[in-house]
């Protein structure tokens, strides 16, 4: 495993693994317990949108989970508020953090308002798109040949810029998204002067929505989907 860059709310690294595992933790990114509004008590509301429609992008605003969330734990934000101009999710006030607080949940003019309680609850991405913790994809890494006579449109043909006669960085061929320009064009012209080899490593990166470092998604993935083989291994084993 190799570091390749890590910021806020994204991790992005290389490993010596299989597909099928990379995609098995990306799974199970839907087994991992997140905290969202699930229940909005609209008390009053003088916007131009439907008391449903606030509640539904309430529903939809990432919250700061703690790491020891159980399928018990709840919270509860307020929001009353009455001025003119957009609404915005920082005004909900209550035991849990917004991640992103400029999110606009509606607007208000003069002397209307907006009061309402929300009540987050812990649930599964396999439920509701709301408790999705963020995404993880990942990609082949790829060994780049390239031929010492290759001409120059085709070394100028990639949209990453990263062909080259002389040796390619580990850097530039991370950036190789396997857009196989340069190898049509080579088609073309009946000639291999590229060459894109996949090696049995993978580019796996991790964004998070901001409810949870992307490295504590990862570590939570991994460990759920340990825990629910070594279930099922363990009934496998009665069967006789
Ligand atoms: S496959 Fe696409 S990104 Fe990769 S080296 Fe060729 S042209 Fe560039």
């Amino acid at each position: 495993m190799k570091l390749i860059n890590t910021k806020t709310n994204q991790l992005i690294f290389t490993a010596e693994t299989s597909e099928s595992l990379a995609n098995a933790i990306r799974k199970y990114f839907n087994q991992i317990l997140v905290l969202a509004v699930d229940e909005v008590e609209i008390a009053k509301n003088d916007s131009p949108l439907y008391d449903e429609t606030i509640a539904h992008r309430i529903g939809l605003i990432p919250l700061k989970s703690k790491k020891n969330i159980t399928e018990k734990t709840q919270a509860e934000l307020k929001l009353k508020v009455k001025q003119e101009g957009i609404i915005y999710a920082e005004e909900l006030k209550g035991n849990i953090e917004i991640v992103y607080g400029k999110i606009p949940l509606t607007v208000l003019t003069k002397d209307q308002e907006l009061e309402l309680t929300a009540t987050a609850k812990a649930g599964k991405a396999s439920q509701h798109s709301k408790f999705s913790p963020g995404i993880l994809i990942y990609r082949n890494l790829v060994d780049i040949k390239v031929d010492k006579n290759c001409p120059k449109e085709i070394l100028e043909i990639c949209p990453k810029n990263i062909l080259k006669q002389e040796k390619i960085s580990e850097e530039d061929i991370i950036k190789c998204d396997m857009c196989e320009l340069c190898i049509e064009i080579c088609k073309k012209q009946n000639k291999d002067y590229v060459k894109i080899i996949p090696t049995n490593e993978l580019i796996i990166t991790v964004e998070s929505f901001g409810q949870f470092k992307p490295e504590e998604i990862f570590k939570k993935s991994v460990e759920t989907l340990k825990k629910d083989l070594s279930e099922f291994s363990k009934e496998i084993s009665k069967i006789k």
